[in-house]
């Protein structure tokens, strides 16, 4: 066998949970909080100046001179201070190389909190339990992280496999630690399995051409039924997330225009939020066991090319011009972010290519108005967002409609029609000459 292909980098990442003492995640968020103020002070500065002054080194001048001056913001360790600074620079880029938009201020409420500690050195990683590590976290100390994979430090790490970084983040459940994580591992082999196209549907998560569908038992959320709010939840939990929303809502009511937010209000805020990321915890526990499944399973994956943004924008239209059916598209757009079908690429591009397989993308109109038996696109045939009956007088042929497109899109990729052989890494689209993102 040909296994001496050679050696592969490979970039990724791991998240893990820390246990932090009260004392210890105050000292982080006051951290997150200098860090935005960072990027606020930066972008106040940088908007300010003239064209001709914006340097990376007078920034880093400014950022030195207000670490001393303004004392609060001495808690951010000086790595961390320079990161933002890269990070803000690295934004401009996105936005100058039309990648993204401007960067903005950083609002308190809406700003994910993170820190980041760029460099590996400073971590200091040991294991000290089957389940436990301990991590190195700069002006807080040494504190305990949930150890659910084999990192490679200690005598493991060397030139090639090594952890580079880390970045932490807070979440509803709290702070948590994602390393960066860099390692040489064996190229795989090329995946021999057979060929599927997968539909994003609405009434299954992810048909398959060979009608082996992904479902995750969860009802399907139809553009008509809008009061089915989150089905990632079972019944208490939903009656819960409504009663507090409800109660938000009351004690919004409450508040007068210019008040403060009551610390009351706020806690319930944080109870819905828990709820809320519960329910995005399951939904992309489902996602990653499904898209590992796919990619060990088959060897060519097919999907088709959607624009979601549009997808997801265009039903309310403008002022001028008013979209068409807006509850009932916006019921669906709702259902397709929320299964999210652009993560589900983007998961199923890496582990397709970590197992040797490839996934294509061929491009979308039609794919569920044509029949996939005849190959005609008859008029009427989709006759409602589940059932599809060929109207084509010599076919007739019948079935779910998203099993159809699934296997109209394998179709389109037998008869040659690829857009963009996504090996390795998520797509992104680019003007032509354009290199990509390294750090956002
Ligand atoms: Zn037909």
């Amino acid at each position: 066998m040909s296994w001496e292909l050679g050696l592969e980098k490979r970039q990724f990442g791991h998240r893990a949970r820390l246990t932090l003492s009260p004392a210890e995640i105050r000292l982080v968020d006051d951290q997150a909080h200098a860090a935005r103020t960072m990027w606020n002070c930066l972008h106040a500065w940088w908007t300010m100046l003239s064209k001709d002054k914006r340097t990376l080194a007078a920034d880093d001048v400014a950022i030195r001179r207000a670490r001393m001056e303004i004392d609060w913001l001495g808690v951010l360790p000086a790595q961390a201070a320079q990161a933002v600074l890269k990070t803000y620079y690295q934004a401009w880029k996105n936005c100058w190389e039309k990648r993204a938009d401007e960067p903005n201020f950083k609002n308190r409420f809406r700003t994910v909190m993170s820190v980041d500690i760029p460099q590996g050195r400073d971590l200091q990683i040991t294991r000290v339990h089957r389940r436990w590590g301990m991590v190195n976290i700069p002006k807080v100390g040494r504190v305990r992280f949930r150890w659910t994979r084999d990192l490679p430090v200690g005598k493991k790490a060397n030139a090639d496999n090594r952890i580079t970084g880390a970045r932490l983040v807070k979440d509803a459940l709290g702070w948590h630690i994602a390393f960066r994580i860099t390692t040489l591992e064996p190229k795989p082999q090329p995946h021999r399995g057979p060929e599927a196209g997968i539909d994003a549907g609405v009434n299954i998560p992810l048909a398959l051409s060979d009608g082996n569908h992904q479902d995750h038992g969860r009802s399907p959320r139809l553009p008509d039924k809008t009061a089915d709010r989150d089905k990632w939840l079972n019944p208490d939990e939903k009656a819960r997330l409504l009663c507090l929303e409800r109660r938000a809502a009351h004690r919004k009511s409450l508040c007068k225009p210019g008040q403060r937010m009551s610390n009351r209000l706020k806690r319930t805020y944080d109870q819905i939020a828990s709820l809320r990321a519960k329910a995005k915890r399951r939904a992309s526990d489902w996602q990653h066991q499904t898209t590992t499944e796919l990619a060990r399973t088959y060897g060519v994956i097919v999907v088709e090319q959607l624009d979601i943004p549009a997808m997801t924008k265009s039903a309310r239209g403008t002022i001028e011009e008013p979209g068409k059916n807006v509850a009932q598209k916006a019921g669906l757009n709702r259902s397709i972010s929320q299964e999210a079908w652009g993560r589900t690429i983007t998961l199923l591009t890496y582990k397709a290519a970590r197992h040797g397989g490839i996934l294509h993308k061929v491009p979308a109109p039609g794919t569920s108005r044509r029949c996939s038996a005849c190959g005609f696109t008859t008029p009427g045939s989709r006759e409602s967002q589940e059932v599809f009956v060929c109207k084509n007088r010599d076919c007739g042929w019948s079935g779910n409609a998203d099993h159809n497109a699934a296997r109209n899109i394998l179709h389109l990729y037998r008869m040659g029609l690829a857009l963009i052989p996504a090996a390795g890494r998520a797509v992104v689209r680019r003007p032509p000459g354009v290199k990509p993102a390294t750090a956002r």
